[in-house]
């Protein structure tokens, strides 16, 4: 059954009234306020007990709170209706509409401006909000500097130079303080990179935030990506991400040595095994191709065993097999060059002066097995005709 509205000469959510329920709010806890309101209803005698309410007639409408606001990240304002509306935390019972005049009078004049007072303030709530959508505005690289320079970036630590803006988020719990999360915004406002324990985080997992362009050109998108990236700690980083780390680490490191030098093949070797084992369908490399080409060659037997031994990331030695088969000298000298030779019988001498060239190109996995993403192919064209013919295919990478 609805609480009755406890008001003197009220009849709402009384049976006999044909009004509906109409929505009513219990007697605050706060002895001062009960008080207010048990003042303002002059019901003589009465003490309100947990079921005691006053209807919403009773409150004037700057006292009520009938729908809910938020900003949403693009600056522009959801309004939602509530369903039951919610009172202000200082609303006070202030109409009587059933008893004599001078109960309401104290707030009859507030009534009377009410309308005026909520147009202004309607004004004053989009004029606050035009202001926000420019203040959040960030129009250059000299603002945005100068505006860092001055703001106190609460987790991180920034260094600003002509070029860029970067920000640190470092661990020092460590025995060697490590760098966390790095971002770094460029001079046209561009960020150009974050990264998570040394590894650039992809760009599309912050779509959502950075829109497609990757510009910083709010403050509300700044502060924003700065909290996502705040949640970012040390511990969580996966074996996977540990592993492109390590890659990373010794790619960079093959950049930095010679190649004479001679652990240079072994890094690039190792940098490669790396990679493999952070994937299902490993592509090779054309050196580690070559490589287990020419083991396989020396010594089946061994090559299988270590294949199987699953130390290595190495080709399948039926791949190897399967490959070496299709470009096997036999078996150019019993096709390509034969079939060649038998062409150039039926050439014009002018004919047979040709181009020898290098051509790349993708191919499509025909071989359940791992293939080649790439073949070059060596190819002659005559010079002064259209023929053209393979001479031989090599697989890329
Ligand atoms: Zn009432």
């Amino acid at each position: 059954m609805p609480t009755k509205c406890c008001v003197p000469r009220c009849r709402s959510n009384y049976n006999t009234t044909t009004d509906g329920y109409v929505t009513v709010y219990s007697f605050p806890r706060d002895p001062d306020r009960r008080e207010q309101w048990l003042r303002a209803i002059h019901r003589d005698n009465f003490q309100p007990g947990a079921t005691s309410a006053v209807c919403i007639k009773h409150f004037s409408e700057e006292h009520i709170v009938r729908e809910d606001r938020a900003v949403r990240s693009d600056g522009s304002v959801l309004i939602l209706r509530r369903e039951i509306p919610k009172l202000t935390d200082d609303a006070v019972p202030s109409k009587f509409p059933n008893q004599p005049s001078y109960m309401s009078s104290i707030y009859k004049q507030k009534c009377e401006g009410l309308q005026e007072r909520r147009k202004e303030e309607e004004t004053e709530d989009e004029d606050a909000f035009r202001k926000w959508v420019t203040d959040d505005v960030i129009s250059d690289f000299n603002m945005f500097k100068s505006r860092i320079q001055n703001m106190k970036i609460d987790g991180f630590t920034v260094i600003i130079n002509d070029m860029e803006v970067v920000f640190l988020k470092i661990d020092c719990t460590s025995e060697v303080p490590k760098i966390i999360v790095s971002l770094k915004i460029n001079n046209e406002l561009r960020i150009i990179n974050i990264s998570h324990n040394d590894i650039p985080i992809s760009s599309s997992k912050l779509d959502w935030l950075l829109g497609s362009d990757k510009v910083m050109d709010k403050w509300s998108k700044f502060d924003t990506l700065l909290n996502h990236l705040k949640s970012y700690n040390i511990r969580s980083m996966s074996p996977n991400e540990k592993l492109e780390l390590a890659s990373n680490l010794l790619g960079s490191c093959c950049n930095e040595i010679d190649e004479s030098f001679g652990i240079y093949s072994k890094v690039k070797f190792l940098k490669e095994q790396v990679s493999l084992l952070r994937t299902k369908a490993p592509k090779y490399s054309t050196d580690t191709l070559d490589w287990a080409s020419l083991n396989y060659f020396s010594n089946p037997s061994a090559y299988r065993r270590l294949w199987s031994s699953k130390v290595l990331t190495i080709p399948h030695p039926e791949y190897l097999r399967q490959l070496s088969h299709s470009l096997s000298p036999e078996s150019i000298h019993c096709d390509y060059l034969k079939h060649l030779s038998e062409k150039a019988k039926t050439l014009e001498d002018h004919e047979k002066v040709v181009n020898l060239i290098l051509e790349e190109t993708d191919v499509k996995s025909a071989d359940k097995l791992q293939p080649a993403s790439t073949v070059q192919a060596f190819v002659i064209t005559s010079l002064l005709s259209n023929n053209k013919d393979i001479v031989r295919l090599f697989p890329g990478k």
